[in-house]
C-alpha cells in the first residue's frame, strides 16, 4: 500500500462548504470546518483535499474515518457505491497505476515549501496531542492523591475519636 501523510488544515477561501464524507441526509450541520490534505509520505506529492465536518473530524482523530488499502485516500461520500453498498476507491475507478516506483527526494532536491509547512502542523499537532495525553495523567493522578488524601483523613479522624473515647472510658 502506498502511504500518505495527512494533514488537517484551515479552509481555503475557495473551498466546498459542505462535508466530503457525511451529506446532510445523515448529519444536518455538515459544514465543513477543516480541510484535510494528503500526500504521499516518499515524494510529498498532492494527492487529496477533503473538506471535514466537526463531527467526522472527530472521526478522523479517532482513526474512524476509512481509508484505501489500495491507494491509502480517505474514503469520501463520493467513494460510496450504492450499488454494491461498498467503496470503490477513486484509484480503482481511474486505474491508477500504483505499481509506478515512487522515488524518494534526493538529498539536493527540496520538499514544496507547501509540504515544509504541511509537516510542521503534523508535527504540532503531535507535540499539542502528546501534551493533551500528559495533562490528562496529571488530573487522574491529582485526582487519585485526592482521594488517597481523603481516606487517610478520615483514618486519621477515626483514630483520634478512638483515642479519645478511650480516654473518656478510662
Ligand atoms: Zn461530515
Ligand atoms: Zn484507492
Amino acid at each position: 500500500m502506498r502511504e500518505l501523510e495527512y494533514t488537517v488544515l484551515e479552509l481555503e477561501k475557495e473551498s466546498k462548504k459542505t462535508c466530503d464524507f457525511c451529506s446532510k441526509f445523515e448529519n444536518k450541520n455538515n459544514k465543513s470546518v477543516h480541510q484535510i490534505r494528503s500526500r504521499s509520505k516518499v515524494t510529498g506529492e498532492w494527492i487529496s483535499d477533503d473538506m471535514v465536518c466537526e463531527r467526522c473530524e472527530e472521526k478522523y482523530w479517532d482513526d474512524e474515518l476509512s481509508k484505501c488499502n489500495r491507494c491509502g485516500r480517505l474514503q469520501t461520500k463520493l467513494d460510496f457505491d450504492i450499488v454494491n453498498g461498498k467503496n470503490v476507491c477513486y484509484c480503482i475507478r481511474n486505474n491508477e497505476d500504483l505499481e509506478e516506483k515512487e522515488l524518494p527526494l534526493l538529498p539536493h532536491e527540496e520538499i514544496s515549501q507547501s509540504t515544509f509547512y504541511e509537516r510542521q502542523i503534523n508535527s504540532l499537532q503531535e507535540q499539542l496531542n502528546e501534551t493533551e495525553e500528559a495533562l490528562e495523567i496529571e488530573r487522574e493522578e491529582v485526582i487519585k492523591f485526592q482521594e488517597k488524601s481523603e481516606k487517610w483523613g478520615k483514618r486519621q479522624k477515626q483514630e483520634l475519636l478512638d483515642r479519645i473515647k478511650e480516654l473518656e472510658t478510662d
